[in-house]
């Protein structure tokens, strides 16, 4: 991959609407945009057809049978779904949309608009479903499906991290993210599915959690971040692991316990927990919160979801409470209620220090870890010392999943306002509801798609740059685990010079616990804090 130039190139050449129906193929396929195929071990554990074919090769080795079983299949989805027929028919191709997605914008690929990216979908449905288009074909905007059909749609439909941002400005409220979805769905019929998100998927199915971590390696990993917070604070903390009966299940994606800087996000919950004194459990089962089958069919993602509500169930807690992930939320908000309806044992949430009733979780029965600090802050349960941040300036960069999926905006925003003394938003058009992608959603958190991400992620950086330089922002907080991993990559290829980290770290650095018989000198990361560590 090349340094980012002085000046970005971006050549567009629009084609015309005809132009469009041609497909593009493996021989227009760029290095860092084309995503490699699925491994066979997680074909066969996934159920999946698999066959040895290389995405630069001209026969891709399709199934015989590989038309009618797609055609099939989009039928099956056309019936199904309702949102995905009036979807195929109702755009009226008025471009609101075309210049909102953040790949268009870093690329320059007019395939890349919204508009485009579901016409390659949609001109195969006017043509197998539609009269007007089995009688106009192309004067219709219609084509056939060949194999050529097949490849444009792997390039493009991976090149869409599901964001949704184009959905915000559709006058229609047309959802590509979701048409891209049942793509994504039609192309796995036909074993025409990319390696990434199914590493994980098999792994999570088979043990849990993307890394495929055993019990043994959960509570390990856990005890770890128990240690370095004993480190920092001088307290010891046990972590109460599968703990039958517990109020609480706490539910966090694996990276918490894995990865930096997710690290200190997960030092921050273990000392939250710990001085509240709350009565909850860690599940090694349901030990992951992401759940990449949300990006590739209902199924997966139901399949992945459901063992949250197993482990409520078989550990007797009341409610789930959830930490710092996106996929998470985007299913608990938009699918979980009538995906895998929740265990009859499950209460409507109640906060056992400050009594609030969670209204708006009493139909999933999960509350966010940002409502849940909003709502001690708000009730002075907790005491904070926001100056342990003050060597911080700091940004919020709405996650897609929490800030579209579920219009978490205000409680993250609350928190961090009362555990740091420099907060500054990034420009409007960049935040909440409108808020840029890190480049790296929906699957496409992968090496070998990495020019696309960080051309994908350049609205972002751009956003970023702005504060950095107006206000001195030298952190970026963001309440997803993607964001964590991708945001480093990112910012070291548009050279700024911040940090990344999560709500609970900044939680974790101000939090004032009775146990502590000494005066904090560093930060989580080990920092020296100002005016009170060697500096
Ligand atoms: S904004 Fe909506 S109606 Fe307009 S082109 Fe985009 S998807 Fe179609
Ligand atoms: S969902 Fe996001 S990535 Fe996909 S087309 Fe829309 S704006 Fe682009």
């Amino acid at each position: 991959m090349e340094e980012h130039p002085e000046v970005l190139k971006i050549e567009q050449k629009f084609p015309s609407w005809r132009d469009m129906l041609k497909p593009v193929t493996e021989k227009d396929f760029k290095p860092g945009f084309y995503h490699y195929p699925i491994l066979e071990k997680d074909a066969q554990a996934l159920g999946i057809p698999y066959r040895d074919w290389d995405p630069l090769d001209k026969d891709w080795k399709l199934p015989p049978d590989w038309k009618e079983t797609f055609l099939n299949k989009f039928k099956e989805l056309l019936d199904k779904y309702r949102s995905l027929k009036v979807f195929m028919d109702i755009c009226v191709r008025c471009g609101a949309c075309a210049d909102k997605c953040h790949y268009y914008v870093g690329t320059g690929d007019p395939k890349n608009m919204p508009v485009a990216r579901a016409e390659t979908l949609r001109s195969i449905y006017r043509r197998y479903f539609t009269k007007i288009g089995q009688i106009f074909g192309e004067w219709a905007g219609a084509r056939e499906l060949t194999e050529d059909v097949i490849k444009e749609l792997y390039y493009y439909f991976y090149q869409c991290s599901l964001c949704r941002r184009c959905s915000a400005f559709c006058p229609y409220g047309i959802d590509t993210a979701e048409i891209v979805w049942r793509g994504r769905e039609l192309l796995n019929s036909i074993g025409v599915s990319h390696r990434f998100s199914f590493i994980s998927i098999a792994a999570s199915a088979r043990t849990g959690n993307h890394l495929g971590l055993l019990p043994g390696g959960v509570a390990g990993a856990l005890q770890s971040v128990a240690e370095d917070v004993y480190d920092i604070t001088g307290i010891e903390i046990e972590v109460p692991v599968n703990k039958k009966g517990a109020e609480i299940l706490f539910v966090s994606p694996s990276a918490d316990f894995f990865a930096t800087p997710h690290w200190y996000v997960c030092m921050g919950y273990l000392m939250l927990f710990h001085e509240l004194g709350l009565d909850y459990t860690w599940s090694t089962y349901a030990s992951e919160g992401g759940n990449f089958g949300t990006f590739q069919s209902y199924e997966l993602a139901q399949k992945l979801n459901h063992k949250i509500y197993e482990e409520a169930e078989r550990l007797g807690v009341k409610w789930i409470l959830g930490g710092e992930c996106g996929h998470m939320w985007r299913d608990k908000h938009q699918f979980m209620a009538t995906m895998n309806p929740p265990p009859k044992t499950l209460e409507d949430p109640v906060n056992p220090i400050t009594g609030t009733y969670f209204e708006n979780a009493a139909e999933t029965k999960m509350v966010h870890i940002a409502e849940f600090v909003a709502d001690l802050i708000k009730h002075k349960k907790i005491k904070l010392d926001p100056s342990r941040n003050d060597h911080w300036k700091v940004t919020f960069h709405d996650s897609c999943n929490t800030a579209r999926g579920m219009g978490l905006f205000e409680e993250p925003r609350y928190v961090i306002k009362n555990v740091c003394n420099y907060f500054y938003e990034m420009p409007e058009h960049t935040i909440r509801e409108k808020t840029y992608c890190c480049g790296s959603g929906g699957g496409l958190l992968t090496e070998e798609v990495m020019e696309l991400r960080m051309r994908g992620g350049m609205p972002r950086a751009m956003a970023l740059k702005h504060v950095h330089k107006r206000f001195g922002v030298n952190f970026l907080c963001t309440i997803c685990a993607i964001d964590k991993a991708a945001f480093p990559h990112l910012l070291e290829f548009w050279k700024l010079p911040v940090e990344v980290g999560g709500m609970m770290e900044l939680v974790g650095n101000a939090l004032i616990m009775k146990d502590e018989d000494q005066e904090r000198t560093t930060d989580l990361r080990g920092n020296p804090l100002p005016g009170r560590g060697e500096e």
